[in-house]
């Protein structure tokens, strides 16, 4: 019997890598992105003598970044010299590549998928939010929903954008160009309010492709109940793993600012929603990871991901998150037990460092006395002595 879920756990593991990448290269074929690449700074051609238009016409500017770069109120301004602006030539120069580089960026950006996208998110989480508040989700539905997300955010509507995305090309394009990229502030913004600081890492549990990627592969390698895994599973010390994420981050910054370098892009794993542009050595990163996540809960979220660092210090003052009722608390260690990592363990016993909790709801599905809830306000204080340690 268990032989034979240790093979089952194997082949879907395998019938939902291929079918994800399967699926996405024919998603990505259909939606025909452009792919995001940024101008390289240029020498401009620039005389006394020239006006706007002509400036423009000899360096291949549009009018759009013509207008951002001058200010231009009307079409007539063209026709203004350029000796006119007053703006002197290295000024000119670094104002005309940043409105290059923002004009790249909107042009890679598929708005309509972008929009589509951001109401769906607001959709899903607010029924997850509603389940997981009236204690709804069953291991069965929390699969079930993993696996909507995967399809939907993943599959369907591609890699971009994702809450990882947010931090890290937004850290990369300063770095790089000093350029901030305004609709990538606001993205991030509304991911870490709406995600993370209203209901506790909800965006990470129930709308990040990669995220719930992770999720649902640790899940097929759960018992029926969700309580232990078929294959071994390990929980890593939050030490460990935090310090890994922490000196990551580091890098990630130091290599965007002083060398212009895109530290993650060689290992993006949101790389396999978009397979037609996966290099050998992501494919095989992207593999150890999908692999690791039968046996280590989300080990990308865990020890990489910046937007999973910048969530972990913002769920600290979280409105909604995951509460115990020590009054009704039997100290039976279940619910530490079956959460996926160490952190139901640090949150009972009130540990001071509380690593990332994804309500997942996991911890609330196998408490025999109903004692843990997802709900807004303070968390108590465990009696002295309820627990051994
Ligand atoms: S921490 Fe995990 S779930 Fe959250 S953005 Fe990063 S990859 Fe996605
Ligand atoms: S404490 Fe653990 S089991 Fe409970 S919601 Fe958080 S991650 Fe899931």
């Amino acid at each position: 019997m268990l032989k034979e879920s240790k093979g089952r756990t194997i082949l879907f593991f395998a019938v939902l890598i291929v079918s994800v990448v399967v699926l996405s290269s024919i998603s990505v074929d259909i939606w025909g992105d452009a792919p995001e690449t940024l101008p390289s700074d240029r020498e401009l051609i620039f005389l006394d003598s020239m006006t706007i238009k002509e400036f423009g016409e000899a360096n291949q500017l549009s009018n759009a970044v013509l207008k951002e770069v001058f200010g231009l109120t009307s079409p007539e301004g063209l026709q203004g010299s350029l000796s006119g602006t007053d703006i002197p030539a290295e000024t000119l120069s670094a104002e005309v590549n940043k409105a290059l580089v923002l004009e790249a960026e909107n042009a890679s950006k598929n708005w309509k998928k972008i929009a589509i996208k951001f109401v769906l998110w607001i959709v899903y989480l607010g029924v997850a939010f509603f389940l997981l508040k009236k204690r709804k989700i069953t291991p069965v539905m929390r699969t079930g929903l993993l696996l909507g997300a995967v399809a939907l955010f993943g599959v369907i509507l591609g890699a971009d954008p994702s809450p990882m995305g947010t931090v890290k090309d937004a850290v990369v394009l300063f770095g790089h160009t000093k350029v901030i990229f305004p609709p990538r502030l606001i993205a991030f913004s509304i991911m870490l309010i709406g995600g993370i600081l209203v209901a506790n890492k909800f965006i990470c549990a129930w709308g990040c492709q990669f995220g719930t990627l992770q999720d649902l592969i640790f899940r097929l390698n759960r018992d029926s109940g969700d309580r232990r895994g078929i294959l071994p599973q390990v929980k890593v010390p939050f030490s460990v793993s935090n310090s890994i994420r922490i000196v990551f981050f580091a890098l990630m910054t130091l290599s965007a600012f002083l060398w212009a370098t895109d530290l993650i892009d060689p290992i993006d794993p949101f790389k396999i929603f978009k397979p037609l542009v996966l290099g050998i050595g992501t494919g095989l990163f992207i593999a150890a990871l999908l692999v690791a996540s039968l046996f280590v809960y989300r080990p990308w979220c865990h020890f990489f991901c910046p937007f999973g660092l910048a969530g972990w210090l913002v769920e600290k003052i979280s409105v909604y998150r995951i509460h115990v009722d020590y009054k009704t608390c039997i100290a039976c260690d279940a619910c530490s037990k079956a959460c996926p990592s160490t952190v139901m363990e640090a949150i009972l016993k009130r540990n001071r460092t509380i690593p990332d909790c994804f309500s997942c709801g996991t911890c609330m599905g196998v408490c025999p006395t109903q004692s843990i809830s997802f709900k807004a306000g303070k968390r108590q204080i465990p009696p002295a002595g309820k627990f051994k340690d």
